[in-house]
């Protein structure tokens, strides 16, 4: 008979302990160990007993047969959440590179005590008929968020059994509490104070039984998906298809197949799409048994959550990233929604990866993986192309509304031809156009902030942060920031290298654009939505809801208004530059281009009314720029994959980027050539060292080399090297870090 290993981390007391340990399974347990279990094992000179984690079982001994211990026991029968979730960090610690403890702590909820909160409610004290007449009379009035409010109350009559959670009222709902007193003067509402946890809303049976029946294309997804996972061979599922292609109405049969079976989901959705009506959609099917995570759940209130689920109080969870370590029992089920999307990426140490983490969380618990996406990351379609997964793809819209046409205008013709503005002349006819019949707009900027960067005319000095070697960015006080480390200067007259009096601004940011469009159409009501008018909490469902209530005619803003969110209203969408992306220098940047031409060319014509769409460009003859006109993801895949092919860039190969930080410049380089020596040893390409794109933040110099390889293995075997040696020279991690497969360039 084989012998079985099983590798092993001690419980999470013995913190100091950073590594795992192989013990021999005994005869009685083979085939019997999973990762997770808890077992008891000898340990040190003294063969004490204690607890540990099986990592994983093999049949290969990593050191001496004859050396090597043998585990005693199961401690615990089942594999419990806790052991899972030691598993899961060891796997996440060894595949990105990290600490043990920093793994345990990304997985591990932050244990906090938590004073019992006291919650708010706001019950209905009228009847629909009585709130209908409410609602007609405050919008004859024009008090817009009393209308949101009694319009939620309405739509809400049954699954909320009359109590509405105050916080939602005043935070997503975006309405103030003067509006909340005023109704609760006039008998509508009242404002109630509990002590315990109460669920947002109420389960109701025939809310439950509203659910839509689903096409056949549908259908067949959904079969796959539980026929597999019934035969006990649960995979992982790429659904491409358009928003409006009823996607989420997949995820929620699919979430419903798995808690009738007795199990729980995980339902990912990236912050920036996580919208209200989403999340009302899977409460009205799922009632008190789902829960949401975000980021404005306060840390007591997050700990909640995963007190629930582990207390099996809820089966769904929906949230980013982090809602995949929801400690619940029996994982039958975890989606991914927009699953291209970066903000799947961790960019801090441990710097994992939602997809493939789901993935290992899937495997612990015989789970599915369901990923959708309208442009599927180039990695999941190229693997679901392999056969790794098995593809899905929806191809109508059901929620009627066609493709917009597109018109792209080449911004080096318009020049010639005498047009100096930032609007093309195509952009403008089509804006008056719309003005003149009522309807709505979006002007989309591939960038953040009012200025870019400020340079000198005549001898090209770039104005830069002293402490960061980025650009600096001119504010409207005229002065100049980094964004960064916050450094600030007045702008100066003259240019401190020529003493040239011609230094400007590049000024293409959201703010002139917003100005250029006043002086174009006087009148014009605008909104605008980038990194500055968004800093608080709220500003960003404000902004949103006053352009669905038709609040302005135009909304300016950059990526953030092109992601998931639907304004029926809107039939113009200009892209005012869409190569700025095109120009980043990383593998990504055409990717990234064409998803978000893609997003925003599709915001147009989503209601009754066919959609135009103009993207302004200096590269209209490249492929991310026609096929995002064309919507076509195939013809850009297609094109995409060669290049990746051909430059041994992820999915073709992967990609291990090693940072160095270091306070004095020529330790840091030192260092990082040393590392990227050792490296190159062992015969594998590496790109580099060099000054990180940004070569300097706080006074932290910035080195980075990169290790190509076809296997990701062979990676993850130079990043244990590296971490060797760096322990034999007694460096401190802080020093150095890993990031696989990096989304940008560093
Ligand atoms: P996606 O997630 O791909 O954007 P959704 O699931 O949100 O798509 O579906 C888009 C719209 O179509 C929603 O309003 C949804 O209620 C509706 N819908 C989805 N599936 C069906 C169906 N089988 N029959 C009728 N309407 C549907
Ligand atoms: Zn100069
Ligand atoms: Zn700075």
């Amino acid at each position: 008979m084989r012998e079985q290993y099983a590798d092993i981390i001690v419980d999470i007391s013995h913190e100091k302990l950073d590594k795992s340990f192989q013990y021999r399974v005994p005869p009685h347990l083979r085939d019997r160990l999973e990762p997770g279990m808890c077992v008891q094992i000898p340990f040190g000179n003294g063969n004490r007993l204690i607890k540990g984690y099986v990592l994983a079982v093999g049949d290969e001994c990593k050191f001496d047969p004859a050396r090597t211990k043998e585990l005693l026991g199961i401690a615990e029968k089942d594999a419990d959440a806790t052991g899972r979730m030691v598993a899961l960090a060891a796997w996440i610690r060894q595949n990105y590179g990290s600490t043990m403890i920093q793994a345990l702590k990304t997985v591990l909820p932050a244990k906090k005590t938590v004073k019992k909160q006291e919650k708010r409610f706001v019950e209905v004290r009228m009847n629909r008929e009585e709130l209908r007449s409410l609602l007609g009379e405050s919008l004859r009035k024009k008090q817009p968020a009393k209308a949101r409010l009694l319009t939620a109350l309405l739509e809400q009559w049954e699954e909320t059994a009359g109590a509405i959670p105050y916080q939602w009222i005043t935070g997503k709902l975006n309405v103030a509490a003067g509006t909340v007193n005023s109704l609760e003067k006039a008998g509508a509402i009242r404002v109630v104070t509990t002590e315990q946890f109460r669920n947002p809303v109420r389960f109701s049976e025939e809310a439950a039984r509203e659910r839509r029946r689903l096409s056949p294309d549908q259908q067949h997804i959904v079969d796959a998906v539980l026929g597999d996972f019934d035969e006990g061979n649960p995979g992982t599922y790429l659904i491409h298809g358009i928003t409006g292609s009823g996607k989420t109405e997949v995820y929620m049969e699919l979430v419903e197949g798995v808690l009738k079976r007795g199990k729980q989901a995980i339902v990912l959705i990236p912050e920036i799409a996580l919208t209200y009506q989403t999340l009302l959609r899977f409460y009205r099917r799922f009632g008190d048994r789902v829960s949401i995570l975000n980021s404005t759940l306060s840390p007591g209130e997050k700990y909640d959550q995963c007190e629930r689920a582990k207390r099996g109080e809820i089966d769904v969870i929906i949230g980013p990233r982090s809602a995949l370590f929801t400690p619940f029992p029996n994982i039958g089920l975890i989606v991914m929604d927009e699953e291209h999307e970066g903000s799947y990426k961790s960019e801090s140490t441990p710097k994992y990866h939602a997809r493939e983490t789901a993935m290992e969380v899937a495997r612990l618990h015989g789970a599915s993986v369901v990923l959708g996406s309208a442009t599927p990351s180039l990695e999941s379609y190229y693997r679901a192309k392999r056969g790794e997964y098995k593809l899905f793809t929806l191809r109508e819209r059901l929620t009627g509304g066609s493709l917009p046409a597109v018109y792209t205008v080449d911004l080096r013709e318009e020049l010639k031809s005498g047009n100096r503005s930032i609007f093309s002349v195509k952009l403008q006819e089509l804006l008056a156009d719309r003005l003149g019949r009522g309807q709505q707009s979006m002007l989309f900027l591939n960038r953040r902030g009012y200025a870019g960067f400020v340079s000198c005319r005549a001898c090209g000095e770039v104005m830069k942060c002293p402490h960061c070697d980025v650009s600096l960015a001119e504010h409207r006080d005229g002065r100049l920031v980094c964004h960064y480390c916050g450094y600030s200067q007045p702008k100066p007259k003259l240019c401190p290298k020529c003493g040239s009096r011609y230094i400007l601004g590049f000024r293409a940011g959201t703010q002139q654009i917003e100005e250029k469009l006043r002086e174009l159409f006087p009148g014009v009501r605008t909104l605008r939505m980038d990194g500055d008018t968004t800093k608080t909490k709220d500003s960003y469902e404000k902004i949103l809801s006053a352009f669905a209530n038709e609040e302005a005619d135009v909304l300016i803003g950059t990526q953030m208004i092109v992601k998931g969110h639907d304004f029926p209203k809107v039939t113009l969408v200009g892209i005012l530059a869409a190569d700025l992306s095109l120009s980043a220098a990383d593998y990504r940047a055409g990717e990234r281009t064409f998803q978000l031409l893609t997003q925003a060319v599709g915001r147009a014509g989503r209601g009754a009314a066919a959609g135009e769409a103009v993207i302004q460009t200096y590269q209209p003859e490249h492929y991310a720029v026609t096929r995002a006109a064309k919507q076509d993801y195939e013809g850009f895949y297609q094109e995409e994959v060669l290049y990746r092919e051909l430059g041994g860039y992820p999915p073709a190969a992967h990609m291990l980027a090693v940072q160095i930080f270091a306070a004095e410049e020529p330790a840091g380089a030192e260092l990082a050539g040393k590392l990227a020596d050792a490296v190159r040893g062992e015969g594998a390409a590496v790109l580099g060292p060099a000054a990180a794109s940004i070569g300097k933040i706080n006074d932290i110099y910035r080195f980075v080399f990169y290790v190509k390889h076809e296997d990701y293995g062979q990676l993850v075997r130079v990043k244990d090297q590296l971490e060797e040696l760096l322990l034999r020279w007694q460096l401190g991690n802080g020093q150095v870090q890993f990031d696989f497969d990096p989304m940008h360039c560093l």
